[in-house]
């Protein structure tokens, strides 16, 4: 845990000394869960959200984008179940007087078990080595079958308690797993409470005839609202898909884990219209296909598992998350949900307007049902960033902090370097930049010795270091470096263009995913 927790430290400072990420309004000593992204920090973001337009949007002719407003009619919220049901459950401890989200302090104690059953699993695996079956030892171990049907048990009364509104079961299952405060150990609990996660605001000049609104929760309502407006404007067929990307806020009630879990985060969500009956076959592709994208950019397929919700939403009949192995632990990165015809349906309801689908082939009407896929940005950038920060031991005994971003999203593709700041060279590497910036985002530096400047791209995460020396000069050559391997070739100032290419390649990266 020492270890996790350390790793987690180096990523939010590393973030911060390197220009990604800025604690919001930093000189007031911040705001609590609210980020500025920096220099370095929103070009990673940016390309992060173009992967995902590409593949989402670009790649499918079915699917279109949307850029709808933050600020909604306040019934968009009353329809959606927001008002009444986008709520969690809190306990304060009354010792510490710190704040939790009962739902997750039991989750984490079923992880526990989880994780125990599976230290077992690990033990067998290598006391058995070719030999172990692990479908088998699962079953009939009894420690393991213990823990496993001890985590089920628990999550399943938590999702029944909570469905069921049944609040005091959720704090008495607290109790009974005797859970303590995990920063004090305290087990001196409050009542678990509901509490709206909305950020309220007003529109209109005058006190008496403000207007309540709320900002937005998910951006997936904007997509409703706008489904018959697409549908005609675009003359799409279901299934189709709208897809957007924005600003959404939460006012949530434990904020500590850097940009995991802010108060104002972005979401990229896709909508994907479909004939009811048919919603199983795409969830089931969805899921696929979302765990396809995340793979693609090649963090380790041991870091991605699929939770399969026991408590669905009130909008939902089945539901999956894709979680992530964070510095912290498994969690939630990405939701692939079937949301029925809850929302359209609820739509019509409040505005009295039909959000039908005529289907030209049955020549009937009908309710499409939806199923959403709803990956959270600024958690993508945190489980690339995380996974990426390294510190190498290298044969010299020397050591390096290296961000082995996904070349495909790395903030700068390539740093130009003069060998000296004379003869000329300057620039040569001006010129390169020249030509290479229409292209790539590319950047130039001159200071300090070659070996500190190319340290200093390592913990940038720049993929490639290109160096003009006194040689270029007599045969148009330079050294290019490969941030991951350290490897230098030397090479005409003329293919570098494609050598980059060819690395950083959206379609090279994106293909992996099919
Ligand atoms: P959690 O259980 O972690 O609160 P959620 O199930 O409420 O998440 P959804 O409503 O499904 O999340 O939102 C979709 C995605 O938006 C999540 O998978 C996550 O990546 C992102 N997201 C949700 N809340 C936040 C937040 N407060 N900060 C950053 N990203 C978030």
């Amino acid at each position: 845990m020492a270890k996790q927790d350390d790793l987690f430290k180096n990523v939010v400072s590393h973030a911060k000394e390197y220009g990604f990420i800025f604690p919001s309004s930093e000189v007031y000593d911040g705001l609590s869960a609210v980020y500025d992204y920096a220099q370095n920090g929103v070009e990673l973001k940016k390309n992060i959200r173009e992967y995902w337009w590409k593949s989402m949007v670009q790649m499918h002719e079915n699917i279109v984008g949307l850029d709808a407003a933050i600020l909604m009619h306040p019934t968009t919220w009353k329809a959606s179940g927001h008002v009444d049901a986008f709520n969690d459950p809190l306990i304060d401890n009354k010792d510490s007087k710190k704040r939790y989200r009962a739902d997750v302090l039991i989750e984490d104690y079923a992880e526990k078990l989880n994780q125990k059953a599976e230290k077992e699993i690990e033990k067998a695996s290598t006391r058995y080595g070719e030999a172990f079956n692990r479908e088998e030892f699962v079953s009939t171990n009894a420690r393991v079958v213990e823990y496993l049907a001890k985590k089920k048990e628990i999550l399943e009364r938590m999702a029944k308690s909570l469905e069921e509104d049944n609040l005091a079961d959720v704090k008495a299952l607290i109790e009974e797993l005797e859970i303590a405060d995990p920063e004090t150990g305290s087990r001196n609990w409050t009542e678990v409470k509901q509490f709206n996660l909305m950020f309220g605001t007003k529109l209109g000049a005058s006190a008496e005839n403000a207007m309540d609104l709320y900002l937005r929760p998910e951006t997936a309502q904007g997509i409703f609202v706008n489904f018959l407006n697409v549908q005609k404007s675009g003359r799409m067929k279901v299934p189709f898909g709208i897809a957007q990307t924005g600003k959404a806020f939460r006012n949530e009630i434990v904020a500590r884990q850097f940009i995991f879990r802010m108060r104002e985060f972005e979401q990229m969500e896709m909508q994907f219209f479909v004939k009811p009956g048919e919603e199983m076959k795409w969830y089931d592709y969805w899921k696929n296909t979302r765990l396809n994208w995340h793979l693609s950019l090649g963090l380790g397929r041991e870091n991605y598992r699929f939770h399969d919700h026991e408590k669905l939403a009130h909008y939902a009949n089945a539901a999956a998350d894709i979680e992530f192995n964070f510095p912290f632990g498994f969690k939630e990165l990405e939701g692939i949900h079937s949301r029925t015809d809850f929302d359209l349906k609820a739509h019509e309801q409040y505005s009295g307007k039909k959000m039908q689908y005529f289907d030209p082939e049955t020549n009937s009407n009908y309710t499409p049902y939806v199923v959403e896929t709803s990956v959270g940005l600024d958690r993508m950038f945190l489980a690339v960033f995380s996974n990426s920060l390294k510190e190498e031991t290298l044969e010299d005994g020397s050591t390096r902090t290296v961000l082995t971003l996904p070349s495909v999203l790395a903030p700068t593709k390539a740093a130009v370097l003069p060998l000296v700041k004379k003869d000329g060279l300057p620039e040569v590497a001006r010129q390169i930049i020249d030509d290479l910036k229409w292209d790539f985002n590319v950047s130039y530096d001159e200071k300090d010795a070659v070996g500190r400047r190319y340290r200093r791209q390592d913990a940038l995460g720049t993929p490639f270091c290109i160096t003009v020396d006194h040689q270029t000069l007599e045969d148009q050559t330079v050294t290019i470096r490969h941030r991951d391997t350290m490897q230098q070739d030397r090479v005409k100032i003329s293919t570098l263009r494609s050598i980059i290419e060819n690395e950083v390649s959206m379609k090279n990266w994106l293909m992996r995913a099919l």
